[in-house]
């Protein structure tokens, strides 16, 4: 499976297959931006709104984006689509800044940072809207909300026109000059385009593109107190920028006759040169076992559902990240899922699959007992240590071996051993024999308990002639293999258990309250004995513990020498059975 760009892609998806039509056809070739420079055939742009952190679906729309730009030699723009004052924040700037370029990706072409604000606009967007008005294209209307909306009409009957339509153009600029001077208060009035109020297609009767605001924005501050709308904003951002391809998901189809209409309109109005941006959608991703709404993530974190945005149960990048998750799985995954036209549900282990793939290639090995039981090897000398030598990576003999001593008392997982053994099982029983991983057979020989009756030691004897990688070692066939620390020597650590945050595949379709089906058993604290290298793992390494998963030294919680491990993932998908 490769995940390399290659120089002449194939149509692999409907998106590429447009793009090579219009490459083909020349649609973009030899444009020059406003400053004379030539500009790519292709350029597309992501567009987040700076309201929240960033999520797996905005993943897949950033992979397409810059991947497709980079596929076919062209750029893609970092924009901010921040029109909207009140709920944006520089905070918010920050985060997605950061989490694009972790997901592997930048902004940067030929030597030119492309990372762009929406308010660095505001000056044309309302340029635009003055000749709106004053080709006949807009108007001021000053009915209440309430009236607007029952003028509306609905799917099956047509709106009405407002009284204020056909004020003189005029008027309507006088009414636009008061607005942006601030002389009236949020509501008062509102530009509206001048389209269609009998049109089937509800966005085209008489759609808003300007509204009073009164409230002060993360970058513009109290410059303005009105406020371009998303559909009327977002075609000229495209335009400004000289987007080719402007990929959105798919609930904004019914947008794209207004996109066009807004672009026609301001480059009859000289303000743009054809050929104009198009819009192009494609289904935007749902991921089973997750939310991916912005609210209903900012919910969880406000109600400490879960431990903040960067909680390894989150969906959000920050959380992914921290959860174990890397950039390369993300980007597998957005590659395996492709794109489509309709809309459709991704399983969660599908995302759980790029990652193992990716981190069984890469991951270093080592042994960690999660639940821990005492196993004694009565016949081993007390102060003896034997050193044992394990594979980095099995698949990777140049990454060399780490070593761990064995010692008479050990540590294993107490599942490993049972009193009196169920059908096939293998493991450690009185009279059974199986060989301690990288060390020697042993055979059990019983167990302690409590007086309660709890197991608290098994014991053991071995084999000294047995030892992994000796001559000796091939007259012992037993079934069993199991792991093990020394008691002396291990690590003891705080590692967390985590798991899907939902029980429920589509939490919160339908309507459903997403909060009924939490998975309460999404993160479970424990302490564990680990191979006494991992007193050096750095934050953010990932390791396989044989046997159990993939793990990560925690980003925020590890001290040096003082680990704490995520559990990123199991090595087998236990969810689908
Ligand atoms: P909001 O409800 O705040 O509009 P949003 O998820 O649309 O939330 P934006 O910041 O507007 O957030 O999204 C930025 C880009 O990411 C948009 O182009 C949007 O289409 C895309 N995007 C968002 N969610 C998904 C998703 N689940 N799958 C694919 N693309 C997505
Ligand atoms: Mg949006």
């Amino acid at each position: 499976m490769s995940t390399a760009p290659d120089a002449h892609p194939a149509s692999s998806n409907f998106l590429k297959g447009i793009i090579e039509a219009d490459l083909a056809a020349g649609k973009y070739a030899d444009r020059h931006d406003q400053m004379a420079h030539p500009l790519p055939a292709v350029v597309t742009r992501f567009p987040p709104e700076p309201n929240g952190y960033l999520h797996i679906g905005h993943a897949k729309s950033i992979c397409l984006n810059f991947g497709l730009a980079r596929d076919y030699a062209g750029r893609c723009h970092m924009r901010f689509d921040d029109t909207n004052p009140e709920k944006e924040e520089q905070e918010y700037v920050d985060t997605i800044l950061d989490s694009v370029k972790w997901l592997g990706f930048s902004w940067n072409h030929d030597n030119r940072e492309h990372l762009y604000y929406a308010s660095d606009y505001f000056d044309k967007f309302y340029a635009i809207a003055e000749y709106l008005i004053s080709a006949g294209h807009a108007y001021v209307d000053s009915q209440s909300a309430d009236e607007m909306q029952k003028n509306r009409g609905n799917f099956g009957e047509p709106g009405k026109n407002s009284p204020f339509r056909d004020r003189p153009v005029a008027e309507s600029l006088d009414l636009l000059y008061r607005m942006k001077a601030g002389e009236f208060k949020d509501g008062a009035h509102i530009v509206r385009a001048k389209i269609d109020m009998a049109s089937p297609n509800m966005n085209l009767r008489d759609p808003a593109i300007y509204r009073i605001r009164h409230a002060h924005h993360h970058r513009t501050g109290d410059d303005w107190c009105i406020y371009p709308m998303y559909d009327y904003a977002h075609p000229l951002e495209d335009a400004i920028e000289n987007v080719s391809h402007s990929f959105c998901t798919l609930e904004f189809q019914d947008h794209r006759p207004f996109y066009d209409w807004v672009l026609e309109r301001a480059a009859e109005g000289g303000f743009f040169k054809k050929p104009l941006p198009q819009q192009i959608e494609f289904a935007r991703l749902n991921l089973t076992y997750a939310v991916t709404s912005k609210r209903k993530l900012l919910q969880m974190v406000q109600e400490k559902i879960v431990d903040g945005w960067d909680d390894p149960r989150m969906p959000t990048i920050v959380g992914l990240r921290r959860r174990g998750y890397t950039p390369e799985s993300i980007q597998l995954f957005c590659d395996r899922i492709g794109v489509s036209k309709s809309d459709s549900w991704i399983d969660m282990s599908t995302l759980e699959g790029a990652l193992r793939d990716d981190l069984d290639a890469k991951a270093p090995r080592a042994t960690a007992v999660l639940r821990p039981l005492k196993l004694i090897i009565d016949n081993f000398p007390d102060e003896l240590q034997v050193e044992c030598s394990a594979p980095v990576h099995p698949h990777h003999p140049e990454r060399g071996n780490r070593s761990f001593p064995i010692t008479k008392e050990l540590w294993i997982e107490e599942e490993d051993f049972m009193e009196a053994p169920s059908k096939g099982y293998f493991r450690l029983y009185p009279g059974n024999k199986v060989r301690l991983r990288y060390g020697y057979v042993v055979e059990c020989t019983g167990c302690t308990k409590d007086d309660a009756g709890r197991v608290i030691a098994v014991h053991c004897t071995y084999f000294p002639d047995s030892k992994s990688g000796t001559e000796g070692s091939a007259n012992y066939k037993v079934k069993g293999n199991i792991h093990w620390v020394s008691s002396t020597h291990a690590l003891q650590a705080e590692v967390r258990l985590y798991d899907r945050l939902f029980t429920d595949a589509n939490p919160d379709a339908g309507g459903k309250d997403f909060k009924a089906a939490l998975n309460p058993n999404a993160k479970e604290v424990i302490t564990a004995y680990l191979e006494h290298g991992m007193k050096h793992a750095l934050p953010d390494e990932k390791f396989q513990f044989e046997r159990h998963g993939y793990f990560v030294a925690d980003r925020v919680d590890s001290k040096p020498g003082v680990p704490v491990f995520n559990r990123v993932v199991t090595l087998k998908d236990s969810w689908g059975k």
